[in-house]
């Protein structure tokens, strides 16, 4: 145990549907400045794992302990509150909503509403706000060009963008990212890397649920291997390929359990 208290905490965290343990006795620090990759096969509970910190689902046990404060039983908007933000692995576009207002709207968090409402702006001074925000945002991560598309319409690497866009408007100091570039046109994936390292500088800690090989390496200090919802390796990337347990769950597949 170090001395410092981690940014995150997951102690010995478990989860099943029904009779399926997807999550078993899962433990693992995070400290802040980090970027870890999340890898593991197929149905590892990689996701599961996300929804479960970011408050989308309950655990069966465990701790998660955000600057050593408990967060495991609190709603998904409260760990919002606290400076964790999330995207998702296949991020659904309201039909009727252009791409900046879906930015905007992902600022209404009730607690930065309500306590600029209550300052000396009132509603309007918000909606600026929101809106020179979303606009920085949406140029940075590429989409300024499409802001007033309906968010339906934009390709599939171009939501997980806006996905991405959404997650920061509320200026967290973490990031969990759920398969960032699967899919997306390997200009953008470029995009995506710079972005991602950028906001790193910037001091955001972010955990990225990943794939490939090539992007864990040119972007995580570090990575959390899962395997039918054990952890079975935390190293550095280049350590990956020489760790036989690691090799063994891919090669392995995921087997169902
Ligand atoms: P990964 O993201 O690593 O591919 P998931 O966390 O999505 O894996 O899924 C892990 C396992 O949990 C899978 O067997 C999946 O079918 C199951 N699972 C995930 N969510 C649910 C749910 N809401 N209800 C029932 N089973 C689920
Ligand atoms: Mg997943």
């Amino acid at each position: 145990m170090t001395n410092t208290t981690p940014l995150l905490r997951v102690q010995s965290l478990a989860k099943a549907f029904g009779g399926n343990k997807v999550l078993q006795n899962v433990s693992f620090d995070i400290q802040p400045g980090e970027i870890v990759g999340l890898l593991g096969p197929n149905g590892s509970g990689k996701s599961t794992l996300l929804n479960i910190i970011t408050g989308f689902e309950s655990a069966d046990r465990g701790v998660i302990a955000y600057r050593g404060n408990a967060i495991q039983t609190l709603p998904a908007h409260r760990i919002v509150e606290a400076g964790i933000a999330r995207t998702f692995q296949l991020p659904a576009m309201p039909e009727k909503m252009s791409v900046m207002e879906v930015a905007m709207a992902a600022s209404t968090t009730h607690h930065g509403f309500w306590e600029t409402l209550l300052g000396t702006g009132g509603v309007r001074a918000a909606e600026r706000q929101a809106h020179a925000k979303a606009t920085a945002l949406l140029h940075e991560l590429l989409l300024a060009h499409v802001r007033d598309l309906p968010a339906s319409a934009l390709s599939g690497g171009q939501k997980k963008l806006l996905g991405i866009v959404c997650a920061l408007m509320g200026a967290p100091k973490m990031v969990f990212l759920d398969e960032p570039t699967a899919g997306v046109h390997p200009n953008l994936r470029n995009d995506i890397v710079s972005a991602l390292k950028r906001l790193n500088q910037q001091g955001m800690t972010l955990v990225i649920v990943e794939h490939d090989m090539h992007f864990i390496r040119e972007v995580c200090s570090r990575c959390i291997v899962l395997d039918r919802g054990h952890i079975v390796a935390s190293c550095c990337p280049d350590e990956l390929s020489s760790n036989e347990r690691v090799l063994q769950a891919y090669l392995g597949g995921g087997a169902e359990n």
